[in-house]
């Protein structure tokens, strides 16, 4: 039983934000972001995915997607990637969408595991609970719920969903996927143990292919800027208009990446960033800054949790450089207007 019954939906909802700076300073700040880390030379490129292992650790690509349709780009931002476990972030929105509030939270879990992301002793230690959509476990059980009558209509309205969110049609990487498709046993294992548990209504090679598919989808750093600019901006796709998921749904996607979203790092991010954020093994990273916009970075060296080491250090600076720090706060200036 959760501790908070979440019977709250009838309090109406107010939302703070602020506005993101100027947009010369946005564009001088990102230029010293990237300046500064792009000959950065730390990190390790991942390799247990056979074809990832081939990616040059000098891309450097930084984006931003501001909710009033601006969008700033440096670097790489023209190379493809696979975008791997950033799609988490954006099938949990889906589902939550379609589920509702109560559901993710009750069958997959919105907790950290404090262990790797692709870890079985997770399971294991929770009773068969994924215990997050943000890990591989959990995320299988969470694409395991995209309601559709067959695996063909659940994959066409993920990948609808998902280029929604990013503004254009997504498309597989055949090359990366038949790359993760042969070697992808350990998660095979994880959707059969979930299985096991009694975790899984659908069968789990179907789901593990479709959750594989959803990893090779190809993005550029600015796909995950627009996508969790989307997230940002309550739902609507600040590029092109369109409302893709609701408010709420956008509330609890974030919550989840403060909690989750940066593997068994996420609380470091959290300390030193302050932002809802998530990162892919090929190197993505999205960092969302609610009702201003979103970061979206690619750079494939890693640290050892799987988190792009030249991205991290990018939205470190941009965070505060931008004022994005959710829980930055500055002493309240009665000049500028009263409380009442
Ligand atoms: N497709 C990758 C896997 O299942 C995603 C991992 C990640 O980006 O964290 O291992």
């Amino acid at each position: 039983m959760p501790v908070f019954e979440a019977h709250i939906e009838d309090v109406e909802q107010r939302a703070l934000t602020g506005t993101l700076p100027a947009q010369q300073d946005v564009i001088r700040l990102m230029t010293q972001a990237y300046q500064r880390y792009r000959t950065l030379d730390e990190g390790v490129v991942a390799d247990y995915i056979p074809i990832l292992g081939r990616a040059d650790p000098a891309r450097f690509g930084l984006s931003l997607v501001g909710v009033n349709g601006f969008v700033h780009e440096l670097g790489d931002t023209a190379v493809g990637f696979s975008i791997q476990s950033i799609s988490k972030a954006f099938v949990f929105a889906l589902v939550r969408e379609a589920l509702g509030h109560e559901k993710l939270h009750e069958v997959v879990g919105v907790n950290n595991t404090g262990l790797p992301f692709n870890s079985v002793i997770a399971i294991e230690l929770n009773d068969g609970s994924p215990m997050n959509s943000m890990n591989n476990a959990g995320a299988i059980a969470t694409t395991a719920l995209i309601p559709g009558a067959d695996a063909q209509q659940r994959w066409d309205d993920l990948v609808g969903g998902l280029s929604a969110f990013a503004g254009h049609p997504l498309e597989v990487d055949q090359e990366v996927y038949r790359s993760e498709a042969e070697t992808n046993h350990r998660n095979q294992a994880l959707g059969r143990l979930l299985q096991s548990y009694g975790r899984l209504a659908v069968d789990p090679a179907e789901v593990v292919d479709l959750y594989t598919r959803q990893c090779v989808l190809t993005v550029t750093s600015t796909d995950p800027a627009t996508m969790g600019a989307t997230l940002a901006d309550g739902g609507v796709n600040p590029v092109t208009g369109e409302r893709v998921v609701s408010a709420e749904t956008c509330r609890d996607t974030l919550a989840v990446l403060a909690s989750c979203g940066m593997y068994e790092r996420s609380g470091e991010w959290l300390f030193e960033i302050g932002l809802p954020g998530k990162s892919g093994v090929s190197g993505g990273i999205v960092a969302v800054s609610p009702g201003k916009g979103a970061l979206g970075s690619f750079s494939p060296p890693l640290d050892p949790a799987g988190n792009s080491v030249r991205g991290q250090r990018a939205c470190a600076h941009l965070s505060r450089a931008l004022g994005l720090n959710l829980f930055a706060s500055a002493r309240f200036d009665s000049t500028e207007g009263a409380l009442a």
